[in-house]
């Protein structure tokens, strides 16, 4: 037995090296191998019709990545290949969690977004490697195959989002922002840091829907949810439709004066909108009150003692007479 690939020699008939490298060539699995050194030796038919990179364009080259990415990088093959395995979590989407010593044995899987230059459209691709090693335990070949799962990464993205999202403002539900304010709540303890929160309600909006029904009531719901998102831009922030026609908006690492200036630009933007409201007591158009609430570093308290305190206010919003912001009193004043 030699320490050679053994891929790489040619010989004739069946049980041959050379008809193992054919059917391997006429595998519907989309593979390629990787000599030790990283240079392709193999890049099978399959391989060639997802990636539209042809085999004699990478065969003896380093240059596979082509098929995938549109910038140098190492694919899954040369990181098992070269033993760098810390560098996978930082290079693949989702991974399995092996240990190293099991990884080098039985190869890994992974799985990742890849631009794939030659198609022009970008694929979710599961990646398995497998190591071959020789007798005396050298590596000689690693063996990378792929399978083509955008179609159910995508459906199970919009499942995601139809579970997270509210159909008919599309901002976040209100089990999703559940699930955000405990998050930023444990996050602003371990951070030491302040997390905001405004509740939004529609002015008299009970007679916008027995003046323009109810359809009509929807759609100023999809206006106002549009006129927070405008305003709202930190990726941090969340917007949520927390019931009825009454929002939620999370503000992580922001102190009081700063989520009631974000409260005025929201009140602002809503009434500039101008939606004529003919039942409202306090304007001509749609107007919001809002209730504001800080907590600093989340030191005492659950999450529900934040969203009492901005109810508070927001009650407060509504006797003091409506289209206004106003600040959750804190226990020390
Ligand atoms: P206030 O100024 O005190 O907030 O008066 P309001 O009439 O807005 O009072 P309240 O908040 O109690 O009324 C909420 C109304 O919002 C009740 C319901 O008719 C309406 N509403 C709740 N959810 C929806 C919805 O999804 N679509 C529509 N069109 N109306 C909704
Ligand atoms: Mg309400
Ligand atoms: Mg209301």
């Amino acid at each position: 037995m030699t320490a050679r690939p053994m891929i790489a020699k040619k010989n004739q008939g069946v049980g041959s090296l050379d008809f193992s490298v054919q059917l391997m060539e006429h595998l519907v699995v989309p593979t390629f191998v990787l000599d030790a050194e990283c240079r392709v030796i193999i890049w099978n038919r399959a391989c060639e019709r997802l990636t539209g990179v042809k085999a004699e364009e990478v065969i003896g080259t380093r240059e596979h990545w082509r098929g995938f990415y549109d910038e140098p990088r190492p694919c899954l093959a040369d990181l098992v290949a070269q033993g760098r395995i810390a560098e996978i979590d930082a290079l693949y989407a989702n991974h399995d969690h092996a240990g190293e010593d099991a990884i080098l044995a039985h190869g890994r899987r992974a799985e990742n977004w890849c631009v794939m230059p030659q198609v022009g459209s970008r694929l979710y691709l599961a990646i398995d490697v497998g190591p071959i090693y020789d007798e005396d335990g050298r590596l000689i070949a690693v063996v990378e195959t792929l399978r083509d799962m955008t179609v159910q990464k995508e459906a199970q993205e919009e499942l995601q989002r139809l579970a997270t999202r509210d159909g008919l403002t599309s901002v976040a539900n209100r089990r999703s922002f559940d699930d955000t304010l405990n998050n930023e709540w444990r996050r602003a303890s371990r951070e030491s840091r302040a997390l905001s929160l405004l509740m939004i309600d529609v002015d008299y909006f009970k007679r916008f829907n027995d003046t323009y029904g109810h359809q009509g009531g929807d759609e100023c719901l999809r206006q106002v949810a549009a006129a927070m998102s405008r305003v709202v831009k930190r990726a941090s922030d969340s917007i949520a439709r927390y019931g009825g026609e009454e929002f939620a908006i999370l503000l992580p690492a922001t102190e009081p004066d700063g989520a009631l200036l974000v409260a005025e630009r929201i009140r602002a933007a809503v009434e500039a909108m101008a939606l004529p409201h003919a039942g409202s007591e306090v304007a001509q158009h749609v107007t919001v009150s809002i209730g504001v609430a800080s907590v600093h570093a989340a030191q005492s308290g659950v999450p529900a003692s934040l969203i009492a305190q901005a109810d508070a206010a927001l009650y407060r919003a509504k006797h003091e007479g409506r289209n206004r912001a106003v600040l959750a009193q804190t226990e020390a004043g």
